[in-house]
């Protein structure tokens, strides 16, 4: 089997949407805030530059920034018996 592993430095797609929640304490009040990336996209990520991540309080009807640092990686495996 052989691996080879890519670190990805952006993605070039307007509306990037992936299987995944982040859920924060809200600052202020501490009720929990959450970003469903299932529903709610990044545009044109980076992933070697902080990219600001938006949660909004319907309580403190406040829009709160947090910067987060993200990494992608694309592993890729293959066995060489399997090329056809
Ligand atoms: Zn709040």
């Amino acid at each position: 089997m052989e691996k080879k592993v890519f670190n990805i430095e952006s993605l070039e797609i307007k509306r990037f949407y992936f299987d995944g929640k982040l859920v924060i304490k809200c600052p202020s009040c501490k009720v929990d805030l959450e970003r469903d990336f299932s529903s709610d996209y990044l545009s044109y990520p980076s992933f070697t530059e902080a990219e600001d991540i938006s949660f909004y309080c319907d309580d403190c009807e406040k829009e709160y920034i947090l910067p987060v640092n993200m990494k992608n990686t694309i592993e890729i495996t293959y066995d060489l018996k399997n090329m056809k």
